[in-house]
C-alpha cells in the first residue's frame, strides 16, 4: 500500500518536478537568505540557468557549521511573522542548531512522516506508542503529526519513564513502537527485569531511527522483541524524521521521498559525486521548504544510492541503512577503525549481550583502543575462553591490535534511556 501516487512516478515526471522545484528553491534562497546570496554569487549561479539535475554539482555546499555561524536565525528565508515552528538539534559541543518551519513546512512533513509510516505498514487500525522525546528535538513531534495525519491512535508517552511505557504497552495493547534502537533493547531488557517476557508484549513492529546501527543489531531487537523493526531517517536540518524509511514489503534500503528531498552520494574527502551503488556522504538539497531552504546538506551520514524500482513498486531512489558517520571514523595507530564494524562482530556472537563501549587512550605517544562488552545473561560457558574467541574475532576485523578487551557482567555498561546512546569515548 502507499499513501500518495507521487511515491510512484516515472523517472521522467519526476525530474521534471525536481528541476522544477530546485530552480525555485535557488531562487528564493538567493533572494531571501543573506549567506546563500553571497555564496551563489560567488558561485556564479543564476537560478534562471537552472535546467536539469546536472546543475546541482554546481551549486555550493552547507555545513553543520554554517548553521552555527548562522545561528540562531541567518538561514531562515521567512519573517518570523510567518514562522509557525521551532525545533532544534542538539549540538555535542556549542550552540544547537535551530530550524524553523512554516504552515506549509508542517504539511509537508506531515505528508512525508504519513507516507513513510504507511510504507512501514502502520495503519489507522494501530495503537502507536511514540517514546522519542518531544520538545525541540525533532523526533517526538515528527513522528506524532504523520500518525495522526494516517489516523492511528498516538501514546505520546515520549522519551524514558521505562516503568510506565512497559505498562502502557501492555494495558493499551500498542502494536507499534517508535524510538531509537538503543532504547528497544534497554526496555526489553527492563521488562524482563520485571519478569515480564519482552516476546510477550503486544508488539508487532518498531520504527526505529536517531542513531546509526548495523543489521545484526536489528536483528538481534526483532529477536528480543519479537518484532519486526523497520528503520527510519532524518535529520532536523532537512525536516527531521521522514526524509526516507525502509518499506516493510521488501526491507531493502531507504525509500527517499526525493520529490522533496534530492539526494547525492560525495566522496567525503573531495566532495565529487560518486555514481549509484557507491558509498559516501548523503548530501541533501530540499526542494519545497519554505522557512529554510538548504542547499546541498552534508549530512556525514555513510551510505549508497540504487535507482532500481523496489519489489513494492515505489519508483524513488532508496540508500542503504546508514550504519555510520563521516566523523565516526575513529583513526588508532594511523588504522582506520569503523565502530560499526566492532559492532557487527560483537552482536554476531551469541554468548555477547549487544552492549559495548570503546574507549581510545594516548600513553606514552601512543594510541590505545579499548573494547568493554557483556556477556549474555544466559551465558554460563567458560568466560576465558569466550574472551579469546572474541579478541581474535575484533582483531581479525580491525587490522588493529586491541589493547585491552574486558567481558563484564549483563548490566555493567551504562544504558540511554533518554537521548542518543554514546558509546564511543576519546579521551585523546
Ligand atoms: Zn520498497
Amino acid at each position: 500500500m502507499v499513501y500518495s501516487e507521487r511515491e510512484r512516478l516515472s523517472r521522467e515526471e519526476l525530474e521534471e518536478r525536481q528541476v522544477e522545484r530546485l530552480r525555485e528553491t535557488v531562487r528564493r534562497a538567493r533572494e531571501a537568505v543573506p549567506f546563500y546570496a553571497e555564496r551563489l554569487e560567488e558561485h556564479g549561479v543564476s537560478a534562471a540557468e537552472i535546467d536539469s539535475l546536472d546543475y546541482l554539482q554546481t551549486l555550493p555546499t552547507t555545513t553543520k557549521e554554517d548553521f552555527r555561524a548562522e545561528y540562531p536565525d541567518g538561514l531562515f528565508a521567512v519573517d518570523w511573522a510567518d514562522v509557525s515552528r521551532i525545533h532544534a538539534s542538539s549540538g555535542t559541543s556549542g550552540k544547537p542548531k535551530i530550524v524553523s518551519y512554516t504552515d506549509d513546512d508542517l504539511d509537508v512533513w506531515a505528508e512525508v512522516m504519513a507516507r513513510s509510516l504507511v510504507a512501514a505498514g502502520v495503519s489507522a487500525d494501530d495503537v502507536v506508542q511514540n517514546a522519542y522525546g518531544y520538545g525541540l528535538f525533532t523526533g517526538g513531534l515528527g513522528l506524532h503529526i504523520g500518525l495522526e495525519e494516517i489516523g492511528a491512535a498516538v501514546v505520546p508517552t515520549g522519551g524514558g519513564g521505562t516503568a510506565r511505557q512497559i505498562e502502557m504497552l501492555q494495558d493499551l495493547e500498542s502494536d507499534v513502537l517508535c524510538c531509537t534502537p538503543s532504547y528497544c533493547l534497554y526496555l526489553a531488557e527492563q521488562a524482563e527485569e520485571r519478569g515480564i517476557d519482552p516476546r510477550e508484549l503486544p508488539l508487532e513492529r518498531v520504527v526505529i531511527g536517531a542513531e546509526p546501527f548495523t543489521d545484526p543489531m536489528r536483528e538481534e531487537i526483532e529477536a528480543a522483541l519479537d518484532v519486526t523493526a523497520v528503520d527510519i531517517y532524518g535529520l532536523s536540518e532537512i525536516i527531521g524524521p521522514g526524509v526516507s524509511i525502509e518499506c516493510e514489503h521488501a526491507q531493502d534500503g531507504l525509500h527517499i521521498w526525493e520529490d522533496h528531498f534530492l539526494p547525492e552520494v560525495v566522496d567525503p574527502q573531495t566532495g565529487k559525486q560518486l555514481p549509484p551503488g557507491e558509498e559516501g556522504e548523503l548530501v541533501l538539497t530540499t526542494l519545497t521548504k519554505e522557512a529554510l531552504p538548504v542547499l546541498r546538506y552534508r549530512t556525514g551520514d555513510v551510505t549508497a544510492l540504487t535507482y532500481e524500482t523496489c519489489d513494492c513498486g515505489r519508483t524513488c531512489v532508496r540508500m542503504d541503512n546508514v550504519t555510520g558517520r563521516t566523523d565516526d571514523l575513529l583513526i588508532v595507530r594511523g588504522v582506520n577503525v569503523y565502530p560499526s564494524r566492532i559492532e557487527e562482530e560483537i552482536v554476531a556472537v551469541d554468548a555477547v549481550a549487544p552492549h559495548y563501549r570503546i574507549d581510545l587512550r594516548r600513553e606514552n605517544n601512543l594510541d590505545r583502543i579499548e573494547l568493554t562488552v557483556e556477556h549474555h545473561p544466559s551465558f554460563d560457558g567458560d568466560r576465558d575462553a569466550l574472551h579469546q574467541r572474541l579478541h581474535r574475532r575484533v582483531e581479525d576485523a580491525l587490522n588493529v591490535s586491541l589493547d585491552a578487551l574486558s567481558v563484564e557482567p549483563p548490566g555493567s555498561i551504562e544504558r540511554t534511556e533518554v537521548g542518543k546512546v554514546k558509546r564511543v569515548y576519546d579521551h585523546r
